[in-house]
């Protein structure tokens, strides 16, 4: 069975706008996957520590028949491959980020993998390029889009 998941994309070193190409080339290369669409790209503020550059963010729209703990390994392994390195600030400055948001109707709560992303309702960079893709989602919680949108403010955000 094919399964919709929605992943976010981020970048704010080396190039960002590069590193979501190359990223969205490689989902595009995933097994068992089929890349379905893009958003635009949007530029925003960082939510960590503020002395670093602003972001380059978009959503991807994926059909795959990975399993959830497949496709994490698979995106954590882009994101090695584009030079990402887990330090021990949270939030700090990033070559490439990719965060599974949603994952079909399916609701995670693993120690690797929480699903609804827990933060994306509060995050215009997740929310505004989703809405692109899917207005009318309703997610696998019963939360809508729109209503997450509504109490979103378009902040901090540029679209590209
Ligand atoms: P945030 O999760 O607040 O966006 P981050 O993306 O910078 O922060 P990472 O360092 O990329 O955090 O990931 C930390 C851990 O989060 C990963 O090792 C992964 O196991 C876990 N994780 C939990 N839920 C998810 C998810 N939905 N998508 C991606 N990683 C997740
Ligand atoms: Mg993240
Ligand atoms: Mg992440």
């Amino acid at each position: 069975m094919m399964e919709r998941v929605y992943i976010g994309l981020g970048s704010n070193l080396a190039e960002p706008l590069d590193q979501l190409r190359d990223a969205l080339g490689a989902l595009a290369q995933l097994p068992q996957s089929q890349l379905v669409n893009v958003s635009s790209f949007y530029a925003s503020d960082p939510l960590g520590p503020p002395e670093q550059p602003r972001y380059v963010n978009a959503v991807a729209a994926l059909d795959t028949r990975l399993m959830p703990l497949q496709l994490l390994d698979a995106l954590q392994a882009i994101e090695l491959n584009q030079g990402r390195q887990r330090k021990a600030e949270r939030w700090g400055p990033r070559t490439l980020d990719l965060d599974i948001l949603l994952f079909g109707q399916r609701l995670l709560d693993e120690p690797r993998l929480k699903v609804p992303h827990y933060h994306m309702h509060a995050r215009p960079f997740v929310l505004y390029p989703l809405a692109e893709l899917a207005p009318d989602l309703q997610l696998a919680d019963g939360r809508r889009l729109s209503e997450l949108l509504s109490a979103c403010p378009f902040q901090g955000l540029e679209r590209l």
